[in-house]
């Protein structure tokens, strides 16, 4: 589905990601861990196009057609979703209608009609009763002094509407408290299918308590320095991430 090869990538002209390559299958869940400013958040970003990120070399391909030239709507369109996609206020929009704007238009980039009133009523039902999100919650308007949790609730509530190809949950469990925490790792499990796989990128292993990764991978100095199964995110736990750097840096 994804294969990521010697991406390298800048900011502000100086490199931050120095080569990685990444391949990720459907059905599948990664998890990226490593320490602060490894360079994590800009390889969620290089792979979603934001704009303020420079990839300088390699290649991303999606179902085998390359991606990086295209800019972030287009590679939304084509199944890619990243949290904070959209972390924008908008007061008197409300949760459920911003939705439906997002659903619409990305049905419209992909030459599908609107979807008709009842279905999207269906699909919400569907996905909120799945995320255990309340009608009130459906109804505030977006973003409008959500709390963090509440912030990831939305979107999670949003992958699960627009069901992504490819996920990317960049730090979904910074700013959860425990039982939002829970929510959010069985809303993600339960959107688990053959077809879609998701990346899960966190500085902590508690999230992978509940979200079960298939590979995980170490991100340090813009590099992949180790990849193993879901026993290294609780070697990583156990150990922390010193015993990593002296091997790269020895
Ligand atoms: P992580 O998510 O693993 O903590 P980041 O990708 O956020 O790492 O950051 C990697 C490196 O890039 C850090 O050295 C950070 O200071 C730098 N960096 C990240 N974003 C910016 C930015 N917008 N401008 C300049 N430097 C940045
Ligand atoms: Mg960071
Ligand atoms: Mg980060």
């Amino acid at each position: 589905m994804l294969k990521i090869k010697n991406l390298k990538a800048s900011i502000e002209d100086k490199e931050i990601l120095k080569g990685i390559n990444l391949e990720i299958k459907p059905g599948e869940v990664h998890a990226i861990m490593g320490p602060n400013g490894s360079g994590k958040s800009t390889f969620a970003n290089v792979i979603a196009g934001r704009e303020e990120y420079e990839m300088t070399d390699g290649s991303i391909e999606l179902d085998g057609e390359e991606i990086s030239e295209l800019d972030p709507e287009e590679r939304a369109h084509r199944g890619v979703f990243l949290s904070f996609q959209y972390p924008v206020e908008i007061p008197g929009v409300s949760v459920t209608n911003f939705m439906k704007t997002a659903i619409n238009e990305t049905r419209k980039a992909q030459g599908k009609d609107e979807m008709p009133a009842k279905d999207m009523l269906k699909l919400i039902r569907e996905k909120s009763e799945l995320l255990e999100i309340d009608r009130k919650f459906l109804s505030r308007s977006l973003n409008e002094g959500f709390s963090g949790g509440e912030k990831k609730r939305n979107e999670i509530f949003q992958m699960a509407m627009l069901e992504p190809k490819l996920s990317i949950l960049d730090e979904t469990d910074s700013g959860l408290d425990i039982d939002a925490l829970r929510i959010v790792a069985n809303g993600v499990n339960k959107l688990k299918s053959k077809d879609n796989a998701t990346v899960v990128i966190t500085h902590y292993q508690r999230l992978l308590d509940y979200i079960v990764p298939d590979y995980v991978h170490v991100l340090y100095k813009g590099r992949i320095v180790k990849s193993g199964g879901k026993e290294l995110a609780h070697e990583l736990e156990e150990r922390g991430y010193d015993w990593i750097k002296e091997e790269v840096d020895a």
